[in-house]
């Protein structure tokens, strides 16, 4: 596989992306008021039901595999930490075999093609929008994420938009007052997160708000420089407050209701219907039935567990079998590589 330019500056240049990653994500908010009601009221009544939502990558780069997969983790980092109630399991991973860059009206045409509508897309491309991570609303089967770069806090910060945040600073029309007596309509519209002026190249290596801007009061800025919904520095970005918490769940009941992973991936579904694993559930070896018209001289498989980590590599297998003896009970994804193209299969290790 090739290692593209991009994923190479990653590499060797962590402190230019650094100062890269606070810029702005080129988000548009476009729900009525009707909505944002329904979507900021307090749930003080209402228990969430946990969920895990089903996430289709679809493959447009030619990123890692196993890095495009450790998104699945990074989400599940954040929104455990900050007790969402909310977690994500891979439902698939699509490699269309191209490498695209793709603006935010672009990835929106991908979505239109691809979208699987139960399910959370994440498109990951060659380069997505000018600054490499954006989302649009969570709606019914028509959201989106678009991602060219893979830090946590810029993932975690997209899919706060997918589920419906805004940033904290996101209207500025009147601006949010330091005091908090204007907290319902501005900023972020939460009145747990702090006026924020707009952190971008606002915040030290340190973490530290370093703006001296003034509200229409006089007073300074204190704003939450973790938030991760705020334009702080990627890397200092961990934390969702209450009430964000709360619209995110909301967002579920409202858009997510028949979320649901039907899809099991393929890039070419011809191929995986000629593919057969046996046995499935299994308590040790599973074997790959090829039929005898498709080429075995170049067969690798990867497995890889609910979260995208890749466990097992095998290549250039001969005995078409796979030993899965050692594996904990649960579901596992077999990738399955031949005649040049490549397939998913679900196991059940019993
Ligand atoms: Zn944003």
């Amino acid at each position: 596989m090739k290692t593209s330019p991009t994923f190479l500056l990653l590499l060797v240049f962590p402190f230019f992306l650094i100062a890269q990653h606070n810029e702005p994500c080129d988000f548009v908010s476009n729900y009525s008021e009707e909505t944002w009601e329904v979507l900021q009221s307090p749930r003080t009544t209402k228990t969430f039901n946990e969920v895990e939502l089903p996430i289709v990558i679809h493959q447009f780069s030619n990123y890692s595999e196993n890095q495009v997969r450790g998104i699945v983790g990074q989400l599940n980092n954040f929104f455990n930490l900050n007790e969402t109630g909310i977690s994500f399991s891979l439902c698939s991973f699509i490699d269309y075999d191209e490498d695209l860059e793709a603006s935010r009206g672009e990835i929106r045409e991908l979505s239109l093609l691809h979208n699987d509508p139960h399910a959370v897309n994440i498109y990951v491309l060659k380069q997505a929008g000018s600054n490499g991570a954006l989302a649009s609303f969570i709606s019914n089967g028509q959201g989106w994420i678009g991602l060219s770069r893979f830090d946590a806090g810029a993932v975690g910060h997209e899919m706060g938009h997918y589920l419906s945040l805004s940033h904290t600073h996101q209207w500025t029309v009147p601006a949010e007052l330091v005091d908090g007596s204007n907290c319902e309509e501005a900023g972020d519209r939460h009145c747990d997160t702090p006026a924020d002026p707009d952190l971008h190249t606002k915040v030290n290596n340190n973490c530290e708000y370093i703006g001296t801007e003034v509200d229409e009061n006089g007073d300074s800025y204190d704003p939450d420089t973790k938030n991760l919904m705020s334009y702080s520095l990627s890397f200092c970005r961990d934390y969702f407050s209450p009430e964000q918490i709360e619209q995110m769940q909301n967002s579920i009941e409202l858009y997510y209701s028949d979320y649901a992973c039907l899809t099991s991936s393929t890039t070419t579904p011809s191929l995986a219907d000629q593919v057969a694993i046996f046995p499935n559930p299994t308590t040790g070896i599973v074997n790959l039935q090829i039929p005898a018209n498709l080429s075995t001289n170049e067969l690798n498989v990867k497995l890889y567990n609910h979260l995208g980590q890749e466990l097992m590599v095998r290549k250039n297998l001969d005995l078409n079998e796979i030993d899965c003896s050692n594996l904990e009970s649960g579901l596992y994804y077999l990738q399955i590589y031949l005649e040049k193209q490549s397939i998913q299969k679900q196991v059940i290790r019993l």
